[in-house]
């Protein structure tokens, strides 16, 4: 099967399109909760029928209005309505809730049928051209996009969506062909830290924009500060203030995971251009969560989300990608010797440091750490067994 990805962009708006897509929103959520309020009246009246009439439901009960807005978003909105459904009978997921303006994001799906999707050149503007099942008005039927799109392929699917007051569409893309393979040859151990986010073991350091992100989550502090003391309890609809404060408060949190996610895709993807095989540890959050202080700084190190990055994007560029063995003790270990701290002698995670008293050697323990998996990785791919079992027994 050909691969998939997903790439998202954001759209350039003006006042016509805002309203028009807002639409689009509206209408999406009147469909999905216009079908299920249905599907529940008839469980209960214990009525016979097959989930497709609810989709025939929604066309025969069609009003005036309806027929300003494209009638592709109810064939979609059935169709998530009905995805959902599947996982909530496989026991994935729970009932399906109603939508609700505020509080569910604001989406609707486009399936893209063939030839329906037309690009300018530069691949920065597209239109949706199928006639009376996507009617959209000629004046502002050209969706802009901030950035070209990435990939060559079919798109298959837009998802597009509303976040912090801003415009999204979410392609999802068959690539024609597998993704440009890795030509480096070489062997990296990676070891997640909190002082330094990433380190190599060739030396190398990645390291999240911390000095923007404070500044980013002070005003975010000051805003949620505000929030609270304008939130009135009891109350169905919150003061004007209350809400303005909010959209400000959501932009920030925006931007702030977005920072966040660049840095990581950047960083992975230099990764994984750069080495062929990938070694990381496998981390035990939970454990380090019990430690109150470093909760909330391990929390937003998102170590999971880089970890499940590296590995999509090893399969794509033909990387071979190792997560060392949970009890690996990355950090006791002596690169140079194999010397293992034990019990009350382990390093702890203020010593920065690590001193081999058997060799001498004296590295940067994070350094020390990658240089240990990268050691890990070799000897996996040699068919060896991981180091420190070997030392262990002899
Ligand atoms: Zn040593």
């Amino acid at each position: 099967m050909k691969e998939m990805v997903s790439h998202t962009i954001e759209i350039k708006m003006n006042k016509t399109m805002r309203r028009y897509l807002d639409m689009c929103f509206g209408y999406n959520r009147y469909c999905w909760n216009k079908m299920l309020a249905e599907n529940i009246r008839r469980q209960e009246a214990k009525e016979k029928y097959k989930f497709d009439d609810l989709s025939k439901y929604l066309n025969a009960t069609k009003e005036a209005w309806e027929f300003d807005v494209p009638s592709a978003i109810r064939a979609t909105s059935f169709n998530t309505l009905y995805k959902s459904f599947k996982r909530m009978w496989k026991g994935i997921a729970n009932y399906p809730k109603f939508k609700k303006k505020n509080k569910t994001q604001q989406s609707f799906l486009y399936t893209v049928e063939e030839r329906t999707l037309i690009w300018n050149d530069d691949y920065t503007k597209f239109k949706i051209n199928c006639g009376k099942n996507f009617k959209f008005p000629q004046k502002y039927r050209w969706f802009k996009l901030t950035e070209p799109i990435g990939f060559n392929g079919n798109i298959k699917e837009i998802c597009f969506f509303k976040k912090a007051d801003r415009y999204f569409a979410n392609f999802r893309i068959q690539l024609n062909q597998a993704r440009g393979q890795t030509t480096a040859t070489d062997i990296v151990g990676i070891d997640l830290g909190l002082k330094t986010y990433a380190t190599l073991s060739d030396e190398t350091t990645y390291n999240l924009p911390k000095k923007k992100l404070k500044k980013l989550e002070k005003k975010v502090m000051f805003y949620q500060k505000r929030m609270s003391h304008k939130y009135k309890e009891g109350q169905a609809r919150q003061s004007n203030k209350y809400l303005k404060t909010k959209a400000k408060f959501n932009k920030l949190w925006w931007k702030i995971t977005c920072l966040r996610k660049e840095f990581l895709h950047q960083t992975t993807t230099d990764i994984c251009r750069n080495f062929k095989t990938i070694v990381v540890e496998t981390l035990r959050p939970l454990n380090l969560i019990k430690n109150k202080k470093l909760a909330k700084q391990i929390q937003d190190a998102c170590w999971g989300m880089f970890v499940e990055m590296l590995r999509y994007k090893s399969a794509s560029h033909g990387n071979i990608f190792i997560k060392a063995d949970a009890f690996y003790p990355s950090t006791q270990l002596c690169n140079c010797c194999g010397h293992r701290f034990k019990g009350s002698n382990k390093l702890r995670l203020q010593d920065r440091i690590y001193k081999c008293p058997e060799c001498g050697n004296e590295e940067d323990r994070d350094i020390n750490a990658a240089k240990n998996l990268q050691l890990y990785g070799s000897r996996m791919l040699a068919g060896l067994q991981p180091s420190w079992r070997t030392w262990e027994n002899s």
